[in-house]
């Protein structure tokens, strides 16, 4: 038997140089991590309200993040609530319009 014990943590908090905490999660739709700013410090971008849960996270507003997958445009925006991740039926990839459970991160 392993004692290894397997954090329940879907959100790695990242504090960068100029102050500010990331939030960052993996996304199921875009296989890739997200990484909203929840704590602003000397960062002048945009943040949002974390409700400070590492397992059962809430972020709001909506996040929206748009990258290029082998030379086409890929949207993804998302609520996140209670720890789930709800995409709307806009974002282009199969998860559009589906609510999922985030996975634990690996830190
Ligand atoms: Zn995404």
């Amino acid at each position: 038997m392993s004692e290894e014990v397997e954090s329940l943590e879907v959100i790695n908090l990242v504090v960068l140089e100029d102050g500010s905490t990331r939030a960052e999660f993996y996304c199921p739709g875009c296989k890739s991590k997200h990484s909203p700013t929840v704590k602003d410090g000397n960062w002048k971008g945009a943040t949002w309200d974390f409700n400070n849960d590492l397992i059962y996270p809430t972020l709001k507003p909506i996040l929206s993040s748009a990258f290029i997958d082998r030379g086409k445009k890929v949207e993804c925006h998302a609520f996140v609530k209670d720890g789930k991740i709800k995409f709307t039926k806009d974002s282009d990839h199969e998860l559009a319009g589906e609510t999922v459970e985030l996975k634990p991160i690996e830190k």
